[in-house]
């Protein structure tokens, strides 16, 4: 199936996997609606998709935790980007690396709020119409860490863990419709996350991904890309890529510098 001329809406497209899943269908001439807080990044990402092949662009800003505001962005999409084919279910963040017990209970409703909360807002606005129009692909960015806890991050670990119930639960309930659901669940990909998880902190942030060879967000935009391409009929239910250096998301063979 091609996604040119497609309506392909992308949520935290400002950075990262988002903004490279946005060029990669823009490389494939859809059409993009781009969601994300920061809106100059977007505007930025968005010239870039117009240039690498986007039939048109646009963009929205907006924040998946304020539910809201999903539904307005949705309600209010001029006519003509109001048949969704395809959502990229991707806004998402960890915040902070610690005991569960001591952890910051700001940073888990923050993590919460928008990777299951905001996830179910978006999916809740966007589903209906495609049941609707008869057609739909659904891609949800769950995670390594949803199969398998990590020291330190049990609550990232459990909203990726609450994806992946989300992915299979809407599968089920599209059943005997057209529409399909995918989940893509990287493994260590080097992106701002850590970044963001760590507020800035470069210097502990780059330490994550210290001899490894991590995938890059192309890697996972081209997967999302091959998954919504398949021939109408194959549902690709969930794909779990990590980089050779890695088994799970706890263990890594890193290089010794
Ligand atoms: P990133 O580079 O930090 O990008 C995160 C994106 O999410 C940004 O565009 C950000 O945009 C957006 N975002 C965050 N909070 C938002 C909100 N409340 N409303 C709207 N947009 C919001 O991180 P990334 O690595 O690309 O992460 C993308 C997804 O992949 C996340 O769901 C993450 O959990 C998942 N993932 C990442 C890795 C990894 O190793 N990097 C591995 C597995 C899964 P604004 O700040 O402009 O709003």
């Amino acid at each position: 199936m091609s996604v040119k001329g497609k309506i392909v809406f992308i949520t935290g497209a400002s950075a990262g996997i988002g903004a490279a899943t946005a060029l990669a269908f823009a490389a494939e001439g859809a059409r993009l609606l781009l969601a994300a807080r920061r809106a100059g990044k977007l505007s930025e990402i968005a010239s870039a998709a117009l240039a690498r092949g986007a039939e048109a662009v646009h963009s929205i800003d907006l924040d998946v935790r304020d539910r809201r505001a999903v539904q307005k962005a949705i309600d209010e999409l001029p006519e003509e980007w109001s048949a969704i084919e395809v959502l990229v279910n991707n806004a998402g963040l960890s915040r902070g690396l610690e005991k569960l017990y001591v952890g910051k209970i700001e940073d888990w409703e923050e993590m919460i709020d928008t990777n299951v909360k905001g996830l179910l807002y978006v999916t809740r606005a966007v589903v209906p119409g495609m049941v609707v129009r008869g057609h739909g692909h659904v891609v949800n960015l769950g995670s390594t860490a949803g199969d398998l806890t990590y020291p330190n991050g049990a609550v990232y670990c459990a909203t990726k863990a609450a994806e992946r119930a989300l992915n299979d639960g809407l599968r089920q309930d599209v059943l005997g419709t057209p529409v399909r659901v995918t989940s893509v669940d990287p493994g260590m990909v080097e992106t701002d996350f850590s970044l963001v998880r760590f507020r800035g902190d470069s210097e502990r942030a780059s330490k994550v991904y210290k001899g490894v060879k991590a995938l890059t967000p192309e890697d996972v935009a081209e997967v999302i890309v091959w998954a919504t391409s398949r021939p109408a009929h194959v549902n690709i239910a969930r794909v779990l890529l990590t980089p050779v250096q890695q088994a799970n998301s706890l263990l890594f063979s890193r290089e010794e510098s």
